[in-house]
């Protein structure tokens, strides 16, 4: 059996994914799975095995790797919409960031995947390199895969549950090259995406946002028994929009509300991760795509940022 033949035969089935070792007319083939879902995982060893007894091996042994080793991935849900989850993610992803992790950004948001605009890369395309997406750079040091940026405007609303799962993996599985961390911001609610991204890619946390509001907290605790249901453990609560400062005479209000999170959250056994005001210069800056987590010694985000870095550090 010729050694150049194994590998030629290994390296056209999977290339650049294995490393193969021979010993008499034995073979061993450690295979690199990073990327590929259990099926496709399965099958390119099986064929690898196959090929190399084709080549004239007498025992075959293939390992594969683990996938995805040492990446957490952290979910950004709420119970509906408009409440401020994708500027949360988009500013959490950063804290993270200036916090030392190494950060992705997943938009997965099929109904209004608002990233790019709010990340400053509106309009950008991802290339693929093996049918694998290459996460998109922005300026602030958090790479970027969007629903948005796989479909035109508006169309994503309309696929069907197995499409809609079938573009989250390819998000969540792309080429995040030294990434430990991946925000994973979700549609509201508890369809499809959420279920796949629980059941499949086992987000190692969940941090939930909610506006002060009954209702929100309401359609909070359903997001939370979401996770909760599938064993993925709750990081925190964030309360968004709460109190309000007049930019023109500096009083105080909360249209929404105040305190009702953080009661909720202390209610369920939750951590309280923090509470970020309802300021124009927070819609502004993001519409503009400048998240306000970039500006220098801002410290709302950072705060929160370090309490949902604290978490991963203890797990
Ligand atoms: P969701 O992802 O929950 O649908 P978005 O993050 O898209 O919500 O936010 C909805 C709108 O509210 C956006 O225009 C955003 O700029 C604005 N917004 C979010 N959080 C705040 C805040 N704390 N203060 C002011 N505007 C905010």
């Amino acid at each position: 059996m010729d050694r150049q033949q194994v590998e030629d035969a290994v390296a056209a089935i999977a290339p650049d994914r294995a490393t193969v070792r021979m010993d008499g007319e034995r073979v061993g083939v450690v295979l690199d799975a990073t990327g590929l879902d259990g099926e496709a995982r399965d099958a390119l060893a099986a064929a690898v095995e196959v090929a190399v007894r084709d080549a004239g091996a007498a025992e075959v042994r293939v390992v594969v790797t683990a996938e995805r080793t040492g990446r957490s991935l952290i979910a950004v849900a709420s119970g509906k919409g408009g409440v401020g989850k994708s500027t949360v993610a988009a500013n959490l992803a950063i804290a993270l960031a200036l916090a030392g992790r190494r950060v992705g950004l997943v938009d997965a948001d099929i109904y209004g995947p608002s990233q790019p605009r709010l990340m400053g890369v509106e309009g950008t395309r991802p290339q693929a390199i093996d049918k694998r997406l290459l996460p998109v750079a922005t300026p602030y040091g958090v790479p970027l895969l969007s629903m948005g940026q796989l479909v035109e405007p508006g169309r994503a609303i309309a696929w069907r549950g197995p499409m809609t799962a079938g573009a989250l993996s390819q998000l969540i599985d792309a080429d995040w090259g030294a990434a430990d961390t991946l925000v994973v911001d979700l549609p509201p609610g508890t369809g499809d995406v959420q279920l796949t991204m629980v059941q499949k890619h086992r987000p190692a946390g969940a941090v939930i946002v909610s506006t002060p509001q009954d209702l929100a907290l309401i359609d909070a605790r359903r997001a939370i028994d979401l996770f909760d249901k599938a064993g993925v453990p709750i990081i925190g609560l964030i309360e968004n929009m709460a109190g309000y400062q007049c930019p023109h005479c500096g009083e105080l209000s909360d249209p929404f509300g105040h305190g009702g999170a953080e009661a909720a959250a202390a209610e369920s056994g939750i951590a309280f991760l923090g509470r970020v005001p309802l300021d124009i210069g927070i819609r502004t800056a993001s519409d503009a795509g400048h998240p306000p987590a970039w500006k220098k010694d801002e410290t709302i985000f950072a705060s929160i940022g370090a309490g949902v870095a604290a978490w991963l550090a203890s797990r």
